[in-house]
């Protein structure tokens, strides 16, 4: 899916988004290429309430099979089957919308029933997984670049949903609407055939960078530093990377040091103004000593939801901060609430949970 894996973190080592597909996908042989209807199976027994959806899911499935096959040059969409299930966590990425695993697509209902305008762009992404079967060695940015690429081809585009560079996905190897973007930019500068060529080659276990050169005259970082001239590499996408840049560059940074440094690139984000400032006054907590769950000791890091980079700024304005501790793999949140442009911000609840999101403990309610 989408803006899918749930974190991306920056931390004072930075933390990204993975991939909500196996590199290496499970093929099962008894599955064979289909003529037409190519859902084998709906399965929502366990969660008995999305019968609608699950019927929908069957319906649209079969009308995007032969439009995916197409994109991709491919001749037979394989037989698959969709699995619904209360939720779908995926490795460390915690809980995701779905996930592909050979040729079966498992979808959240937790995720659809808090978003269920994503339902028919997250199942043409998953079923692209489907007919990836990519060979291990495939770059997971091409994975899932392609399968954003196909949901842009089929319309699935909205305000949350751009074939743009962003803060959360600003490299094409971030992959996803980046490297979706990136891949409509070359196809319409040098055909639209190379996306197709590149499908093949990492099914074939055949590719490496030298693929772009071959087919456009164009190496891969030059495609890219082309790219970054046009509108669809934001300059959000550009601070997030010139943020990345400084952390990685030489010399030691003090927490103090890296925690401003990522309060500036946070201003630079819509809502990110008052997103700064609640860290900061959490922060603030904490060097008193009074932050719950981090008694003599300061956050060794921070953690941002995608949706934190694009906040409201409507009073009351609230947000959920995310917090890593050094040597500790539990995440840490805080919800703060500032009711008027005159008053402080107010801790409201704070939680722990494991890295797949699962509450542990709340510390303060
Ligand atoms: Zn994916």
């Amino acid at each position: 899916m989408k803006p899918v894996s749930k974190y991306f973190c920056l931390p004072l080592f930075i933390l990204l988004v993975g991939c909500n597909t196996p590199n290496q996908t499970i093929h099962d042989s008894k599955l064979k290429a289909c003529e037409s209807v190519c859902v084998v199976r709906v399965d929502c027994h366990q969660t008995p309430e999305l019968t609608s959806f699950a019927q929908r899911a069957q319906e649209l499935a079969n009308d995007l099979a032969p439009k995916i096959t197409k994109l991709l040059g491919e001749k037979k969409f394989p037989h698959f089957k969709i699995v619904f299930k209360q939720n779908t966590a995926w490795g460390s990425d915690g809980l995701v919308p779905a996930y592909a695993r050979g040729h079966t697509i498992y979808l959240s209902a937790d995720w659809l029933s808090k978003y269920p305008d994503d339902f028919e762009m997250n199942l043409a992404h998953e079923m692209t997984h489907v007919i990836q079967g990519y060979s291990a060695k495939a770059p997971s940015c091409w994975t899932e670049g392609i399968a954003t690429y196909v949901g842009f081809k089929l319309g699935y585009t909205n305000t949350l949903n751009c074939a743009e560079c962003s803060a959360s996905l600003p490299h094409y190897t971030s992959g996803y609407n980046c490297a979706g973007a990136l891949l409509l930019y070359i196809e319409a500068a040098h055909g639209s055939a190379l996306v197709r060529q590149l499908h093949t080659k990492l099914q074939q276990g055949l590719y490496s960078d030298s693929f772009f050169a071959e087919a456009t005259g164009k190496s891969l970082e030059q495609l890219w530093t082309d790219f970054k001239q046009t509108p669809p590499f934001t300059s959000a996408a550009a601070h997030r990377l010139e943020l990345e840049a400084w952390l990685k560059s030489p010399g030691k940074k003090s927490v103090a040091e890296t925690m401003a440094r990522m309060a500036e690139f946070l201003r630079t984000q819509p809502g990110g103004a008052f997103t700064a400032d609640a860290q900061m006054f959490l922060i603030d907590l904490a060097n008193k000593d009074c932050l719950p769950g981090f008694a003599g000791t300061g956050p060794a890091g921070l953690a941002f939801e995608r949706d934190d980079l694009n906040a409201p700024v409507d009073f009351p304005i609230s947000r959920i901060i995310h917090f890593l501790k050094k040597d500790d793999r539990f995440r840490y949140h805080y919800t703060v609430v500032k009711e008027s442009p005159q008053s402080a911000w107010k801790l409201s609840k704070s939680w722990r949970t494991n890295p797949d999101g699962r509450i542990l403990a709340i510390v303060q309610k």
